[in-house]
């Protein structure tokens, strides 16, 4: 891992950017999404999925942080990317040195598969010949989550390594085995996002984790994993962050126009261990599996593009419109029948509080259940049209303002008032509704 205060180098660098640019950039109008200034309130984010761990309560005791608070720049910009000899360092990685200013193609061999035969997995590097932070994008730790892959291939083939401050490193398909089946999972069934940062004599989930995490992760300074959503759902480009870390929060800030939520990450996630190790780390969610779409593949390449740019890596400078809120708390509703599921909404969607959402009809009888949202918000995850059972995930609901929920015995909001029942139990796999 780099020096703590090659850390610190990185993040002051940030928020440099942030306070030189962008005094009225993302937060200054979200003031009404901004958690209370008094740290008592505890903010509740009622998800109920641990894979977005954001079923957990902040409590006052553990308080977010304020993002339009000012964090003073330590050291200047200028300085945060320009070392005094203005020379960039070669990249040790992976038994393989990478020096400034060049492209290099390498391959971490996690495991091998029961015949014996060796797993490589490519991990593509651009070492920049001027110096800076190292940033790691990570794609496909769902096999079958394709989006981010593409996103890779475009932000790494794009990169000029003689412009380029700092490094970059992306790894297109970290579970190459789930990959090769079109599944979530590794070969055993197990969510590769639940055994992090591993464990060298565990299974051969903690081991691949293990593997990944001593030999590519602990090399970069910032870290993005990206992700869709899960069994036939898609999420609005997101990112999802703990905002209660302040380093983390400072990383959201470099992202363009997205949307943001809050969400402490489950243990076990390359999320969670990476900030756990000193490397703020975000999960930006595009789109749903098993399909490439171009839609989200742009938007996600145009916010890691922004966040090189945030952070002084880059100079190209990409426009956005309008910023995106920060949601602090998100809601999923549930089908409570099961049958023929169609959207009345779609991805994005501002919604209001009893708003019609979708329709769940039996294909039999052809009774109807009607999915109203019990918020106000915005349709920031969805299920794709589909037979669903009951119990199925369907809405996720970004909560806008502090309303309370449309019913107490809301027959299609179920997810709000139990979000920790099934997830108590432990770190095993649970729902897999996202990251
Ligand atoms: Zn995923």
């Amino acid at each position: 891992m780099k020096s703590e205060s090659r850390l610190k180098t990185l993040l002051s660098a940030i928020t440099a950017v942030m306070l030189l640019s962008c005094t009225a950039y993302l937060w200054a109008s979200e003031g009404a999404l901004n958690p209370p200034d008094d740290g008592t309130d505890s903010l509740q984010d009622t998800t109920e999925d641990s894979d977005s761990g954001s079923a957990s309560v902040a409590s006052p005791a553990d308080p977010m942080v304020d993002p339009a608070a000012d964090h003073p720049p330590v050291i200047p910009l200028a300085d945060a990317v320009t070392t005094a000899d203005g020379l960039a360092e070669p990249l040790a990685l992976l038994n393989a040195e990478i020096p400034p200013g060049t492209y290099k193609q390498l391959s971490w061999t996690a495991t091998e598969l029961f015949e014996g035969v060796p797993v490589s997995t490519p991990v593509l590097v651009v070492n920049g010949k001027l110096p800076g932070p190292t940033l790691c994008l990570t794609a496909a730790v769902h096999g079958d989550e394709l989006n981010g892959i593409e996103m890779v291939r475009r932000i790494m083939h794009d990169l000029d390594p003689q412009k380029l401050s700092g490094a970059v490193l992306g790894v297109p398909i970290v579970n190459l085995q789930g990959f090769r089946r079109a599944s979530r999972y590794l070969p055993d069934r197990r969510d590769l996002n639940r055994y992090f940062p591993g464990n060298p004599s565990g299974s051969a989930a903690a081991r691949i984790a293990y593997s990944f995490f001593t030999e590519i992760v602990i090399h970069c300074d910032a870290l993005i994993d990206l992700h869709t959503g899960s069994f036939e759902r898609t999420n609005l480009p997101q990112l999802r962050a703990d905002l209660r870390n302040p380093d983390v929060v400072t990383l959201t800030q470099g992202f363009g126009a997205t949307v943001i939520l809050h969400s402490s990450p489950a243990k076990g996630t390359l999320r969670y261990a990476a900030t756990s190790a000193g490397i703020p780390a975000v999960t930006l969610e595009a789109g749903g599996p098993s399909q490439l779409e171009l839609k989200e593949v742009k938007h996600g390449v145009k916010g890691i593009e922004t966040l090189l740019h945030t952070l002084g890596m880059v100079k190209k400078k990409r426009l956005w419109g309008d910023p995106e809120p920060v949601y602090y708390r998100s809601t999923w509703v549930r089908a409570d029948r099961g049958g023929i599921l169609l959207a009345d909404v779609s991805l994005g969607s501002t919604v209001r509080q009893g708003d019609l959402l979708g329709t769940i009809t039996d294909p039999m009888n052809n009774a109807s259940t009607r999915l109203y949202s019990p918020y106000s918000g915005r349709i920031i995850g969805m299920a794709r049209n589909q037979v669903v059972m009951p119990g199925f995930a369907v809405f996720h609901v970004g909560i806008q303002t502090d309303e309370t929920p449309a019913n107490e015995t809301g027959t299609d909001e179920s997810a709000a008032d139990d979000p920790l029942a099934e997830e108590s139990g432990g770190d095993d796999y649970v729902d897999g509704m996202s990251e």
